[in-house]
């Protein structure tokens, strides 16, 4: 596929750009200020920046090129505009908060946990460049066990991005914990939503979870 990747010179872009070459794909890498035709990709790829990604997604949508979306810290009317645009041209538009496979999946047993156990709260780590708090991924984890749900938000040099859902109930606690500890750990997500791309529906999908669990 041409693949346009927006951010390209940021820490998730810089690790990205090689395995989207290695994977086979065509990468026009842009940054801050190139302002990049999408016109003629088979899709675009956002790694910015809160301030930057709705305008970015919005030039891709328009002319039609489906777009990916890594980038956090989109509003729900952020969201609510960019599904409008995209089921206006017909193409479909994936927001993952979180591209790690295994964050994907403890959000799925968090949301089964929560189920179970009462009470429930979240540690978010994240290092301290992150823009962002409480991380998109808290987000989407409290609001998949119900919305009830405390978030803490650590930044520190040193980490990456780290969760941990704690569960708690009479006698007991669960803690379901979640580590990335390189940014390789995006790269296979990002080409499953490549891959299964124009499986989704025209208009905003959201989760990782739509691609992952065709994926079986
Ligand atoms: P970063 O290192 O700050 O990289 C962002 C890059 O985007 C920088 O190179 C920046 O250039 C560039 N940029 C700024 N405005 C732009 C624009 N209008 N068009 C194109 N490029 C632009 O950040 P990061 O750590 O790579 O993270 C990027 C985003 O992804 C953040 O929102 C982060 O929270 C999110 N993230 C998501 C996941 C996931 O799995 N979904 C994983 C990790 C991070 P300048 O340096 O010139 O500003």
């Amino acid at each position: 596929m041409k693949v346009l990747l927006l951010g390209a010179g940021g820490r998730v872009g810089t690790a990205l750009a090689p395995r989207l070459r290695a994977a086979g794909h065509a990468v026009t890498e842009a940054g801050r200020g190139d302002a990049p035709d999408p016109t003629g990709h088979d899709a675009a790829v956002d790694f910015t920046r809160p301030d930057a990604v709705r305008a970015n997604v919005e030039r891709c949508l328009a002319v039609g090129v489906p777009a990916i979306v890594g980038t956090t810290g989109l509003t729900d009317d952020d969201l609510a505009a960019l599904d409008g645009l995209a089921r206006g041209h017909g193409v479909p538009c994936l927001v993952v908060p979180n591209f790690a496979l295994g964050a994907a999946l403890m959000m799925r047993f968090a949301a089964e946990a929560a189920r179970h156990l009462p009470r429930a709260e979240i540690v978010e780590l994240h290092h301290e460049g992150k823009l962002d708090a409480p991380s998109g991924t808290a987000k989407a984890t409290a609001a998949a066990m119900g919305g009830d749900v405390v978030i803490h938000s650590v930044r520190l040099p040193g980490l990456v991005a780290h969760q941990e859902v704690l569960l708690g109930g009479d006698g007991q606690t669960l803690t379901i914990r979640h580590d990335t500890v390189s940014r390789d750990a995006f790269a296979p997500g990002v080409l499953l939503a490549l891959d299964r791309l124009d499986r989704l529906p025209p208009g905003v999908t959201r989760g990782l979870d739509a691609v992952l669990l065709e994926a079986g």
